[in-house]
């Protein structure tokens, strides 16, 4: 059976658009577009993620961003958390402010590694208590040189058992409360996972191993997947491919990185182990200029989403590293900024920008 085929009745294959014309976005000067009720639901999801301010003197330029990513009215954002809770109180925070000051959806990623179950389910019911409806579970990676670090003993050791902990947290409030139960019918808990296009390089696990365990958060109850950053279209494909030939039904995001500063593409091969392809180095590197250097990065960042979505991608998730020009100039490309993708609704009309980034 062929399963890339399968996937395009997912969502229907879009028209290929040129990124040629791509013209980036001008830092500071984003006009907000005219507010539309809705968005199409033909539309591919759109979403980004997002991580706490390091410092406070980070939160600004998070919130620039913020607001600009609001205008394309995204389906959801997710909010990292550090592995072992190192980002408990910052990632609470920000998801909780999401949620009061923001029209967005915040999904609140969730590592439990070194965790015990006592304590993330104190951290869960925290999420619950704020109106917090959507988690991305996640295991976490152990601390890296600490030879003596120990799983914690009643600890919560993968993903799947992390999904199964917060779909039995979620049953017993509804048990405790019958208006608990009657808010969860109107918005149901939802819970998203990891996939791994290429296996995880940082567990040693291969594709299929990943697979395997993608099938397992799936029986957990969870309800679709995000993928870690990949370079070639085929490489998501692929995965998807082998997840469904394996059993795996739920909806499987690409994540996509805007692929604009090779500086940052580099640091994150070091911490994905996820090889950044020698031809986009090159790419980037021949460049004439900083907005040379921009406008090739997202020209191959469209390529690779109009490759996703025309291999059945339900939507794609952009890792914003807190910085939005460069996601949105990817939207604009792929023309995901308006209500339908359609060729003359999201034109790029952007000026050239003083100071591309990343
Ligand atoms: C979209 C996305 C967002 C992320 N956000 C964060 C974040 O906010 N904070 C953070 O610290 N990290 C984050 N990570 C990184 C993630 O925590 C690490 O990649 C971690 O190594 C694995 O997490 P997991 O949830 O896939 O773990 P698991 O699914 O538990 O997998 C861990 C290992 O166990 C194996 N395994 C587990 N269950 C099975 C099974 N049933 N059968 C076979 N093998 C199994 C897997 O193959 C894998 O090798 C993110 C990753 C992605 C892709």
């Amino acid at each position: 059976m062929n399963h890339v085929a399968d996937l395009a009745s997912e969502h229907p294959p879009v028209a290929r658009v040129s990124a040629a014309t791509v013209e980036p976005r001008t830092p500071g000067t984003h006009a907000a577009p005219e507010r539309r009720p809705l968005a199409s639901v033909d539309r591919p999801t759109v979403s980004f993620e997002l991580f706490p301010p390091r410092n406070p003197h980070a939160a600004p330029r998070l919130w620039e961003t913020i607001r600009a990513i609001e205008d394309v009215r995204p389906d959801f954002v997710s909010v990292t958390y550090g592995a072992s809770g190192k980002t408990r109180e910052t990632s609470r925070t920000l998801v909780t402010q999401l949620l009061r000051e923001t029209a967005l959806n915040p999904i609140a990623h969730l590592t439990c590694v070194g965790t015990s179950r006592a304590e993330i389910t104190t951290i869960v019911e925290e999420f619950l208590d704020e109106g917090v409806r959507s988690f991305l579970a996640l295991r976490g990676d152990p601390p890296v040189g600490q030879p003596d670090w120990r799983p914690h003993p009643d600890g919560v050791d993968t993903a799947g058992e992390l999904v199964e902990l917060l779909r039995e947290i979620e049953s017993q409030r509804c048990i405790a409360s019958p208006s608990q139960a009657v808010r969860a019918r109107v918005r149901p808990l939802s819970i998203a996972v990891a996939a791994f296009p290429r296996g995880n390089a940082a567990t040693g696990g291969t594709r299929a191993q990943d697979v395997a365990s993608l099938l397992a958060k799936q029986e957990a109850g969870a309800d679709f997947a995000i993928t870690q950053v990949f370079y070639e279209a085929d490489a998501y494909l692929g995965l998807v491919a082998e997840a469904r030939e394996a059993g795996v039904v739920i909806p499987i995001i690409p994540g996509i990185i805007p692929a604009t500063d090779p500086a940052r593409l580099l640091r994150v091969q070091e911490l994905s182990g996820v090889p950044v392809p020698s031809s986009l180095l090159d790419l980037l590197g021949n460049a004439d200029d900083d907005l040379d250097r921009h406008r090739r990065g997202i020209r191959a960042g469209v390529d690779l989403i109009n490759g996703v979505l025309d291999g059945g991608a339900p939507g794609v998730h952009l890792y914003t590293f807190n910085k939005h020009h460069a996601a949105l100039d990817l939207l604009e490309g792929a023309q995901l900024t308006g209500s339908s993708r359609s060729a003359t609704d999201s034109a790029p009309t952007h000026a050239t920008p003083t100071t591309p980034e990343g």
